[in-house]
């Protein structure tokens, strides 16, 4: 007969209301629930996991916002678990793809199980033989958001001058070091004095500097890129776009990732300075990583290989247990995180 288990989980109360900043309060831990530890007969092809590892993200606010014109991403109802990337072993399995035993990451929920329709979002582990907890970050979504981000999106060329913002975060401490990888000469922003040494001394950038004690972001700019900057990997948006675009060089690339500034603003602030991109043909272009799953298992096997031979350095920031999950994700707003924030529900490999 199927187990049944207790089935902690981190449910979300009520929406986020657009100019509200995420507070812890709008989680619950709820301890009560109870789960079967099998697929139910009549359900369509699915997996029941046991969540090892969740994944912050700043698109995660989106997901607890009330539903938008023009975000699309769809909401997740209150009073259901918190719907996120993450990491998990497979207990119980109907769907031709995983069978009991196998590893996959892909989008989960923020509970110890839970059952699953995969996705295109969910892949089956191929390497185990690297940590775990590396495909909810550098060899998961973050990590294909970097990959593609610089080297689909931004055209990059050996020896170009390349600037990220929110650099030492789990999407700008990868692209950084794909752009040293590539012979680019890479600066970096971030919010405190701790987060620029670990750019400078331990994650390659051959600059980097702390935007918070800047007055002025253009001259700043133009200390480290007196040149200008040939790509722009932006995870902020808001000044520091607006700055970077008075600094662009003949055919540079403005590559939007994200606006992290703006998500928790009543209204958006505006872009003063596109004027620059016709004169200096500038490229602006979005993108969202989910347009470039195709590319993950190219992806996976290159980096898989920059970690085993120590290509690429990875920075975690790892919180202990389901019920720290809420700070960790709120602390993405205040910068708390240094390197790729991840909760660790149960470590098993
Ligand atoms: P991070 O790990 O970088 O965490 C967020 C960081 O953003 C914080 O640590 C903080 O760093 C910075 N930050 C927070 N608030 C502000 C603010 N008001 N102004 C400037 N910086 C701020 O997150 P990710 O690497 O996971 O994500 C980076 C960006 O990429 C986000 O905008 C995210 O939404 C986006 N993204 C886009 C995807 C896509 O498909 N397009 C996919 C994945 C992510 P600091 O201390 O340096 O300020």
């Amino acid at each position: 007969m199927a187990t049944e288990v207790a089935n902690k989980k981190v449910v979300l109360k009520r929406y986020i209301e657009r100019g509200e900043t995420p507070t812890e309060s709008i989680m619950e831990l709820v301890t009560a629930e109870a789960i079967t530890l099998k697929v139910p007969e009549a359900s369509p092809p699915a997996v029941l996991v046991k969540n090892l590892y969740l994944s912050c993200d700043p698109y995660g606010r989106f997901i607890m916002s009330r539903p938008e014109e023009g975000i699309k991403i769809t909401s997740a109802p209150p009073n259901s678990p918190v719907r996120g990337y993450g990491v998990a072993k497979v207990v119980d399995s109907t769907h031709p793809d995983f069978k009991a035993g196998d590893y996959l990451w892909g989008i989960t929920f923020w509970e110890e199980y839970s059952l699953i329709t995969p996705t295109e979002f969910n892949f089956k582990i191929n390497h185990t033989d690297v940590p775990l907890s590396y495909y909810a970050g550098l060899l998961g979504m973050p990590g294909l958001t970097a990959y593609v981000g610089f080297h689909e999106i931004s055209s990059p060329k050996k020896g170009e001058l390349v600037f990220v913002s929110a650099a030492s975060g789990a999407v700008g401490q990868l692209v950084g070091q794909f752009a040293k990888l590539m012979g680019c000469y890479v600066v970096g922003s971030a919010g405190s004095d701790e987060k620029v040494n670990l750019l400078k001394n331990k994650l390659g950038f051959d600059n980097a500097f702390n935007y918070k004690k800047e007055s002025d972001l253009g001259a700043a700019l133009k200390r480290y890129f007196p040149e200008g900057i040939d790509i722009y990997f932006d995870n902020v948006g808001g000044a520091m776009l607006d700055a970077v675009l008075c600094n662009m060089r003949l055919g540079g690339r403005v590559t939007v990732c994200g606006m992290i500034s703006q998500y928790n603003l009543k209204a958006l602030e505006g872009v003063h300075n596109l004027l620059s991109i016709i004169g200096n043909c500038v490229r602006v272009q979005g993108f969202t990583v989910g347009q470039y799953l195709h590319l993950y298992r190219d992806f996976e096997e290159k980096v898989v290989n920059y970690v085993k031979e120590g290509k690429i350095t990875y920075l975690e920031d790892v919180a202990e247990g389901l019920e720290a999950a809420p700070a960790a994700f709120v602390g993405l707003f205040e910068g708390k995180n240094i390197g790729k924030k991840l909760v660790v529900v149960a470590r098993e490999q």
